[in-house]
């Protein structure tokens, strides 16, 4: 498709459906942190330590949102989380902006949200791993003060550049915060990503065992820049639950059947995955082909402020391709698959119950 091409995006729905899916219980199963912080709260952190590097809010969201004609490059893409990492080096300003990302995804009609979030590319200022954790989970329970409905789960991401001890080490780091072992939001689930090609999801088996023995929900971004064979590893060797992106799988119908008979869910992100080059411009997306399949799907943000999006405007998106019934299906159905199980949690050891 030629550059002319555009790319998709929600546009206007008529007033009663949009009405309809906003007020339709979401489900968020995949949403980063670092591309997910609103603009306003990163100008604000930005210009409390002087390090704004633009003159206005407006000048700000150029270098926070992806611009028209930056599409179809994962590296534009990524480049737009480099800003925020500035200023999520201290713990209050890691708790700050979580607050900010739930609170943003409450008013998108968001009733469960698992956030994901690599602890260790917030301790440039000295942080250890377990307080960026319990900084992003504090930020959690800080939301849940004014949106007490909402279900809010942590997932620790394994940065893949930094290899399969480091994912180890997190791993065990990971556990240390569960969900079931604390009353209040913790850690649900464990992930790898950053560049998918040559890093492989085989290499980190055994970080992967490790979750698993804790109870961890399994994900892993596979597929999205990477051929098929990293969604079979991902699948085969290290037993994921879900699957990020997972869009080379779509060409493949022996491992659209395997997803499907295993219940895999694929968390799906429209708009990323258009403007990251994922899927070419004008292409269906693979929603279509997972939906045909029969695999279970949940419908993502990836990063709501680099792709300019929320749980509402995706969900949009994804009615102008599949229809808004298949949408209210696919939130319905996608609250099966969060990891985030508060009926299992022990009692706080902390509140001495
Ligand atoms: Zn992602």
């Amino acid at each position: 498709m030629s550059s002319e091409t555009p790319i998709p995006t929600a546009g206007p729905l008529d007033p009663e459906t949009e009405a309809r899916l906003h007020a339709l219980p979401k489900v968020e199963l995949h949403q980063h942190v670092d591309g997910s912080i609103p603009a306003e709260v990163t100008w604000d952190l930005m210009r409390h330590y002087r390090l704004h590097p633009a003159s206005s809010l407006d000048e700000m969201r150029r270098f926070l949102e992806i611009q028209a004609g930056e599409e179809g490059t994962l590296l534009a893409y990524l480049d737009k989380m480099h800003y925020p990492l500035w200023v999520t080096q201290f713990y209050e300003n890691i708790s700050r902006a979580v607050e900010a990302i739930c609170e943003a995804a409450a008013g998108a009609g968001v009733h469960t949200l698992e956030l994901r979030y690599a602890p260790l590319i917030h301790t440039y200022a000295g942080l250890t791993p377990r307080q960026s954790i319990r900084a992003a989970l504090s930020g959690m329970n800080h939301a849940l003060k004014s949106s007490p409905e909402m279900k809010l789960g942590l997932i620790v991401i394994a940065m893949r550049q930094h290899g399969p001890h480091i994912a180890k080490i997190l791993a065990r780091q990971a556990l240390a915060e569960a969900q079931h072992l604390h009353e209040r939001t913790g850690v649900v689930g464990f992930d790898i990503a950053g560049p998918e090609r040559g890093n492989p999801p085989r290499l980190f088996r055994s970080a992967y065992e490790i979750a698993r023995l804790g109870r961890l929900g399994l994900t892993a971004h596979a597929g999205e820049d990477a051929p098929v064979e990293y969604v079979w590893q991902a699948v085969d060797e290290l037993g994921v639950d879900r699957v990020g992106h997972g869009c080379s799988a779509a060409r493949e119908p022996e491992l659209l059947r395997r997803l499907a008979r295993d219940g895999i869910t694929v968390e799906v992100c429209l708009s990323s995955n258009y403007h990251t080059g994922a899927v070419g411009r004008g292409e269906t997306h693979p929603l279509v082909a997972f939906l045909e399949a029969g695999v279970p799907v949940s419908l993502c943000c990836d990063n709501s402020t680099v792709s300019r999006t929320n749980a509402l405007r995706e969900s949009v998106l994804a009615a102008s391709q599949v229809g808004v019934e298949t949408v209210e299906t696919i939130h319905k159905g996608a609250g099966a698959h969060t990891f985030i199980k508060p009926e299992t949690a022990l009692p706080d050891p902390a509140k001495g119950s």
